[in-house]
C-alpha cells in the first residue's frame, strides 16, 4: 500500500467544512494510489508530521493565493484567498522538499509550489498579463521541453489541455524551471532544476480531469521508490 497526502480547500456555508474534488481521488486510486486528505486548518506543525506517514504529496487546486506572501499589495481583481490553507500548504512543501517526497502540484498546487519556494504570481492573468489565450475556461495547447522531466512522463510536446486559473506564475522560484508553456508564454509546468534525486512535477492545468493518466502513474511509481526505501 503507497499512500500520499493530498490538500483540500475549505468553505464555510454552515459551519467549516473540508472539500475535495473526487477526481483527485479517482485519479490517485486508479495510479494504485492511497490518498488522504489533509484537513486545511490542519496546523503548519502536524502538517509537517503528517508527510512522515505518506510516500508522497498532491497540492490541489484551489482559490488564488495571498500576495502578502510574496510582499504584493491586492490586485483589485484578486479573488479568494486563505491564508490558514496558504501557510499550511508553503508549511508542507518546503518539508516534503525537505524530505525529498515525489510532489505533484495541480494548478493552485504550482502557484503555492512557486510561492512557497520564492516566487511570486500574476495575481490577475486576464488585467495583468492579457493575450489571446483564455485561461480562466478552456482549453489550449501546451508546449513541453524535450528535455524535461514532464515530456518523459506525458511522452508527448505538444498536449491539449484544460485550463481554468485565474492566477499564473511570474517571477519564478530560484529551485524551480520553467518546462511547459502555454502559446502566449504563460508558465504551464515546471520542475525542479536540480532534482537531485527528488521528484516533483508543476502543472497548470487538471489532469485529474483528463483522460491520460501519465503523470499520476509517474507520481505513483516515484512514491512506490520512496516506500521501498523507507
Ligand atoms: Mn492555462
Amino acid at each position: 500500500m503507497t499512500v500520499v497526502a493530498v490538500t483540500a480547500h475549505r468553505t464555510t456555508p454552515k459551519g467549516e467544512e473540508v472539500h475535495l474534488n473526487t477526481p483527485y481521488v479517482t485519479a490517485l486510486e486508479r495510479a494504485g494510489l492511497v490518498p488522504l486528505v489533509l484537513p486545511t486548518s490542519l496546523t503548519p506543525a502536524n502538517a509537517g508530521l503528517a508527510l512522515q506517514a505518506v510516500s508522497g504529496l498532491v497540492l490541489s487546486g484551489g482559490e488564488d493565493v495571498d500576495p502578502a506572501r510574496y510582499g504584493a499589495r491586492p490586485h483589485p481583481e484578486l479573488g479568494r484567498t486563505d491564508q490558514v490553507r496558504d501557510e499550511m500548504e508553503a508549511t508542507l512543501t518546503r518539508a516534503a522538499l525537505a524530505m525529498r517526497l515525489p510532489v505533484l502540484a495541480i494548478c493552485r498546487g504550482v502557484q503555492i509550489l512557486n510561492v512557497a519556494l520564492g516566487g511570486t504570481l500574476y495575481q490577475d492573468l486576464p488585467s495583468e498579463r492579457p493575450g489571446p489565450i483564455g485561461h480562466d475556461a478552456g482549453e489550449h495547447d501546451v508546449t513541453v521541453d524535450p528535455l524535461s522531466l514532464l515530456f518523459r512522463t506525458v511522452k508527448a510536446q505538444h498536449l491539449r489541455t484544460n485550463s481554468r486559473h485565474h492566477q499564473a506564475l511570474r517571477d519564478l522560484a530560484p529551485p524551480l524551471t520553467v518546462v511547459a508553456r502555454a502559446a502566449d508564454g504563460v508558465v504551464e509546468g515546471v520542475e525542479l532544476r536540480q532534482p537531485e534525486g527528488q521528484w516533483l512535477i508543476g502543472v497548470q492545468w487538471h489532469p485529474e480531469d483528463m483522460t491520460d493518466p501519465s503523470l499520476f502513474q509517474a507520481f505513483a511509481e516515484a512514491a512506490l521508490g520512496v516506500q521501498a526505501v523507507g
